[in-house]
């Protein structure tokens, strides 16, 4: 089952045990004395932020950092894998014995997936680079220069925090002005001591303006 892989990939494992590990979740691993995808995913996650990175800063060399770092954040996302990851149909191959198959899991296996890739093929890190850009960079490209991503602060903000803390921020609705049909809506947004206010026309239109402040605030932060 693993050569559909390897042939939707174009890339022939030295080392299938490798491949299967990449997908192989912690539950189906302790249960028949197997190895895992927790390390690969780790690496993983390192590769491909780089190789997003790397094509961001190849294709936009005049956009600002700042405009980069909210295209990578989506570009990195759980979201953003899952979708490539339909392509390889990934979510097929999965061993799991306990609890579901989840696009969190999906993401991870994702991810682990090139770190076997990379390690496979001896370290060629230009190599695997090269096979991702071939299966997902014009994908990459279209994604950003069709707008596709919108610019969902709670959604980034939620990533680094729970990145950084393994916490989610917080709102509350501190303050309602204005008449029936004109309200405007104040939102505080809080994590680990740090709160930012946002106004909006709706809760859901304040509380992304809190968020993206205090995504800025954090950005901020060394
Ligand atoms: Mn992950």
């Amino acid at each position: 089952m693993y050569e559909e892989i390897e042939e939707k990939i174009n890339y022939t494992f030295r080392n299938k045990d490798l491949l299967k590990q990449a997908f192989t979740h912690i539950s189906y691993a302790r249960e028949k004395g197997t190895s895992h995808y927790e390390t690969l995913e780790f690496l993983g996650d390192a590769l491909l932020n780089f190789f997003i990175v790397d094509i961001l800063v190849e294709e936009f060399p005049d956009k600002r950092e700042g405009t980069l770092a909210a295209l990578k954040a989506y570009l990195i996302s759980e979201e953003f894998f899952n979708e490539l990851a339909k392509d390889l149909d990934i979510v097929d191959y999965i061993l799991i014995s306990r609890g579901r198959k989840n696009v969190s899991i999906v993401g991870d296996v994702f991810e682990a997936l090139w770190a076997a890739v990379y390690i496979d093929s001896g370290r060629d890190c230009g190599r695997v680079k090269e096979i991702f850009n071939k299966l997902f960079k014009k994908r990459i490209l279209e994604t950003v220069r069709n707008r596709k991503i919108r610019k969902d602060y709670k959604t980034m903000l939620q990533e680094v925090t729970q990145k950084r803390w393994k916490e989610r921020p917080t709102y509350r609705v501190v303050e309602v002005e204005g008449p029936e049909h004109a309200k405007i809506f104040t939102v505080e947004g809080s994590i680990k001591g740090l709160s930012a206010l946002g106004k909006g026309k709706t809760k859901k239109e304040a509380e992304q303006e809190a968020a993206r402040r205090l995504y800025e605030i954090l950005r901020e932060e060394v």
